[in-house]
């Protein structure tokens, strides 16, 4: 296989292990003579997959009990109105982050007051708010813990007076998380965890059930709490390469080892930024994001930026193409990425400084 250095936003890398055993899953599950696209999944099989998946979702994240953890359709778009259709009955508080922030606000407000209780679209969302505080009276407040397309992240886990929801897609097992600080996490498993098509849910059984409007059935969390993500056919396929993403997780040691990993990549990239003639930084230094690494050129070089990404893509570079809303460059360096992708990255930024600056 042609060797790349995998900057995907997402979908993004994952780790190797994971993919090779569900490529023989696929062609033959525990030697069920069937492949695991063909077998039920109310088969035991099947079962034994779902169950491994959650319940190292479980340990390794430090899920307390009262929570329960879904494995479901619809990505994390679909939870930007699955959550206020659970929780929302007269008002919610948001956190403006980026785009997908924004999405969730859009959502939220079909179903009544929403206050935003920060946002950082004044400075195209390069910070993250501060001295913010959460109203007492709404029903929830929610946050995107990671900005995918921005490149901030908020790492603390906070106390709040209110149900807090928080959309971790994007970083999502990158570290410790103090699970019972929040209400609900939720997101996509295409940036950190699995391949499209899965969504994981955590959610405390005791937010439920509070809300007065009809809750469709596919949307009502509790439908799945029941059946065990399985009212409908789940996932099957992604569900199986998460538990195999998890199993690679437990085994490097769990969550503060990644983070570990994580800070040392991220530090890598972000000191050869910073102490370059002809890249800057585009987010505030105090809320960087270890997950999306986002840069572009300074302007004596902005000429220069297709010229530097065609460059990358001939030392193996793939997907530090910026979000056309920021432009510029964006390195995810998730959990699967390896530190010598990073390397690799970093030794090009220098030979072509070199040569321009
Ligand atoms: C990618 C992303 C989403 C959207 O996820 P989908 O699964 O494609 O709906 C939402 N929030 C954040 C923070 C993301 O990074």
């Amino acid at each position: 296989m042609k060797k790349v250095h995998n900057f995907n936003a997402g979908p993004s890398i994952l780790p190797r292990i994971a993919i090779e055993n569900t490529a023989k899953a696929v062609l033959d599950l525990n030697g069920a003579g069937m492949s695991l696209l063909e077998i039920s999944h109310r088969s035991k099989d099947f079962q034994a997959v779902i169950d491994e998946a959650v319940a190292l979702f479980k340990e390794l994240l430090g899920v307390p009990a009262g929570y329960q953890v879904l494995l479901l359709g619809g990505g994390a778009s679909l939870q930007f109105c699955m959550v206020p259709f659970n929780l929302f009955e007269k008002k919610a508080a948001y956190l403006e982050t980026g785009v997908w922030a924004k999405k969730a606000i859009k959502e939220a407000k079909g179903f009544g007051e929403v206050v935003i209780v920060g946002s950082s679209a004044d400075k195209n969302f390069t910070y993250i708010p501060k001295g913010w505080k959460i109203p007492t009276d709404v029903d929830y407040f929610h946050i995107t813990t990671n900005n995918t397309i921005y490149g901030s992240e908020i790492r603390t886990d906070f106390d709040s007076p209110v149900p807090l929801v928080a959309d971790m897609s994007s970083d999502i097992f990158s570290r410790p998380v103090d699970v019972s600080k929040y209400a609900m996490i939720y997101g996509g498993a295409q940036k950190n965890l699995g391949p499209a098509g899965a969504t994981f849910v955590v959610v405390r059984e005791d937010i439920l059930g509070k809300v007065s409007r009809y809750i469709p059935t596919m949307l009502d969390y509790r439908t799945h709490i029941k059946e065990g993500s399985m009212f409908n056919t789940p996932p099957c396929l992604p569900i199986y390469t998460i538990m195999e993403t998890l199993r690679w997780l437990k085994a490097l040691g769990g969550v503060k080892v990644m983070e570990e990993m994580d800070k040392k990549k991220a530090k890598l990239l972000y000191d050869a930024i910073d102490s370059s003639k002809i890249f800057v930084g585009t987010v505030a230094k105090e809320d960087r994001s270890l997950m999306n690494i986002c840069f572009v050129m300074k302007p004596d070089y902005a000429n220069l930026e297709e010229e530097f990404m065609n460059f990358s893509k001939s030392k193996g570079m793939v997907g530090i193409k910026g979000h056309r809303s920021v432009g510029g460059f964006r390195a995810s360096t998730y959990n699967a990425l390896p530190i010598e992708s990073v390397q690799a990255l970093v030794d090009c930024m220098k030979e072509f400084e070199k040569q321009k600056a």
